[in-house]
């Protein structure tokens, strides 16, 4: 009796025999990965089964109810670039859009909103079920199905299937993307007590799942963990205490398909901001031996902590709290830097001590979950595992935290599960060309020893990666080469990339010298002496100028680039330096083409290497030249050249 969910309507309940016996993809979870993949993979063509433990929480916001922010704001707006579901699910779902750090470059703006948790659950699943093709099933899967095909190549496997909990019959597949997120060997903590789950509510993923990654596989797995903050009753909240913090004026959407969001101003809702008191720091301190999560070695995500975390690590600071709210309906907050795993009776205690919530009432409380992770470095840019042909592993299960990441790893494995089944060869994203491939390339490069999360910071190349040109920068190449884009979305970006090139040729056919700029602009600010003629382009460049003053100076050539006129600033205040590091970008992407055999014998190589060099070569085993970078070895070019200087290993 297993439930699936047909093309037209909700929950039908399908009888196991209108489930296939084969799918050229299965997606195991319908988490911010697993819901990503699986539109991806059918969206290439791919018959795609999506098999998830509840058909009602997918696309459930399992903590923050909120998408975007510093870095993981540029995923949602790549995974909308590629026509992935995030962007346009949270400009349905969003209630309060803000731009982050706005004081700084826009390269490094971070777009983000608050989400109605109901509305964001409901796109995702509208959306898939509206996705040809996809066919979705609840279930929890038990087992992997492999064969060795090989028997001179132990620990090599080909994945050809899975089986369910029920024990039903198998259903075949040569691709499978896994993305149990924390439900892998999960364990859910509070107070003292822990028991087996996923999160609140869910399972933990089936044994017999971690059994096969671990012991038919071989896969190398870590423990991390996380935890989430009591979800409070928004009327018993003295708002008058905490500082109103508004939503931006203008809300900014995610994706570029909407040039509006469908937000109305009556439907923006205001954040709050307080902050702990000494109280705080007491409860958490005398509540330490009855709080086993925190007891714990096992490591959390360090930019997400919970607040035992900041507060024994920070001791005296007075910490932010910010009061969010989950939704135009709901009757609750969230309390965002709350995190918190000790009794619930003590989590009251502690949220009455700050002013705003003295007489708070708790509605859920908070909790930890610990889980398995697979250690990424398994895995190739494709994210597919090394050792086992068609098994694919996005989100969580990478060492990620966060649904941005999970949603950017989700589409990318989605991407090659679906080339793979149709037989087309795996494809790469290069970190000089999104936020997605720095992502896939520091976590199979470099691995993770903490929960990983994406900030501007880790893209060296950040003012080209920048969320205003992710069309420009995904969208041809998602149509053209890799097939998960629309034609649709297509055309409007190949619009606009046309009218963008259009108005910088306008711009840059305006030419004067500055002395005339001064007379046509104003009370300008040149640094140029008089005598330099300077294009529409340099002027723009020019913090006080906008495009909107130089389309009044010259209408006739401009006014009709208006809709552009940000995008043409941000271009003229970058084009300078991206054009400088052009030369690196291109160095780079051509040691990400230089491929590397998969056995190389790193061990015996007869170059001059440390012990400790080759251990780490030989337990990488980096695809490609750019990922010995990665793996922080820089010996790589002179291996190269004395085994083959003919590049052998193209
Ligand atoms: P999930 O969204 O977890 O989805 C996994 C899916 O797989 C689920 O639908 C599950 O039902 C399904 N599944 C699992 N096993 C099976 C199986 N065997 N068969 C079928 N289906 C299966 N992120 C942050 O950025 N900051 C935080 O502070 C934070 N705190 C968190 C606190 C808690 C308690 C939890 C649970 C998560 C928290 N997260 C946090 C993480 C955030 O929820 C994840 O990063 C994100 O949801 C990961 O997406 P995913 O698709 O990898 O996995």
């Amino acid at each position: 009796d297993m439930r699936a969910v047909g093309k037209w309507t909700w929950l039908t309940l399908l009888r196991s025999d209108e489930i296939r016996d084969e799918y050229d993809v299965i997606v195991v979870g319908g988490g911010h990965a697993g819901t990503e993949a699986a539109a991806a993979a059918a969206r290439l063509g791919a018959e795609t089964l999506l098999i998830t433990q509840k058909i009602m929480t997918i696309g459930a916001l399992s903590c923050n109810p909120s998408l975007g922010g510093v870095g993981k704001g540029q995923l949602v707006r790549e995974v909308d670039a590629l026509d992935g579901l995030c962007g346009r699910a949270g400009d349905s779902a969003g209630v309060h859009f803000s731009i982050l750090n706005r004081s700084k470059g826009p390269a490094v703006w971070g777009p983000r909103a608050q989400l109605d948790r109901e509305r964001y659950r409901q796109f995702i699943q509208s959306e898939l079920l509206s996705t040809p093709r996809l066919t979705v099933l609840e279930g929890s899967v038990d087992e992997l199905l492999v064969s060795q095909p090989n028997p001179e190549e132990p620990g090599h496997h080909r994945v050809t299937g899975i089986r369910l909990v029920d024990g039903s019959h198998p259903i075949l597949s040569s691709s499978v993307v896994l993305t149990t997120g924390t439900f892998l060997s999960g364990s859910l903590f509070m107070g003292q007590t822990t028991s087996p789950g996923g999160r609140m509510g869910d399972a933990q993923s089936c044994a017999g799942l971690s059994y096969t990654l671990k012991e038919t596989l071989g896969l190398r797995v870590g423990r991390l963990r996380t935890g989430t903050p009591p979800r409070i009753v928004k009327e018993s909240v003295d708002l008058s205490l905490a500082q109103l913090q508004a939503p931006d004026k203008q809300p900014t959407p995610f994706s570029f398909l909407n040039t509006h969001t469908r937000c109305k101003p009556e439907e923006q809702l205001p954040c709050y901001l307080t902050h702990t008191t000494p109280g705080v720091e007491r409860v958490v301190r005398e509540s330490v031996h009855l709080n086993c999560h925190i007891q714990q070695d096992t490591k959390g995500p360090r930019y997400c902590p919970s607040i035992e975390s900041r507060v024994l690590r920070f001791p005296g600071r007075r910490h932010q709290v910010w009061l969010e709210p989950e939704g135009l309906t709901s009757d609750l907050l969230y309390p965002q830097g709350l995190s918190m795993t000790m009794p619930p009776d003590l989590q009251l205690r502690l949220l009455r001590e700050i002013p705003a919530l003295h007489r708070a009432e708790i509605r859920a409380p908070g909790y930890g979950v610990q889980y398995d992770f697979v250690c990424p470095t398994q895995l190739t840019p494709s994210l597919q595992v090394k050792s086992t042909q068609g098994l694919f592993l996005a989100g969580q299960i990478n060492g990620t935290t966060g649904y941005e990441e999970a949603a950017a790893q989700g589409l990318w494995a989605g991407v090659n599960a679906g080339r793979t089944a149709l037989s087309l060869p795996p494809i790469a994203l290069s970190r000089t060309q999104s936020y997605i491939g720095v992502l896939i390339d520091d976590l199979v490069g470099r691995g993770v020893t903490e929960p990983y999360r994406m900030f501007t910071s880790r893209a060296e190349f950040r003012t080209y990666l920048r969320p205003d040109n992710a069309d420009l920068r995904l969208t041809p190449r998602g149509f053209e080469e890799v097939g998960c884009v629309t034609l649709r979305r297509y055309k409007k970006a190949v619009s606009v990339r046309d009218g963008l090139q259009e108005a910088l040729m306008a711009l840059q056919s305006v030419a004067l010298s500055s002395t005339r700029w001064r007379e046509k602009l104003g009370n300008i600010s040149l640094s140029e002496n008089k005598s330099t003629t300077l294009n529409g382009l340099d002027l723009l460049q020019y913090k006080d100028v906008s495009f909107e003053m130089l389309a009044s100076a010259f209408p006739e050539c401009l006014s009709q680039y208006f809709e552009y006129s940000q995008r043409l600033k941000i271009e003229a205040v970058y084009r300078p330096h991206c054009e400088k590091q052009s030369r690196e970008m291109e160095r780079i992407r051509s040691e990400e083409s230089l491929s590397l055999p998969s056995d190389m014998d790193y061990l015996s190589l007869p170059v001059s290497l440390s012990h400790e060099v080759r251990e780490i070569l030989d337990r990488v085993r980096p695809n490609t030249v750019s990922l010995i970078y990665a793996s922080k070895v820089i010996l790589i070019k002179y291996i190269i050249m004395t085994t083959d200087g003919n590049r052998k290993f193209r």
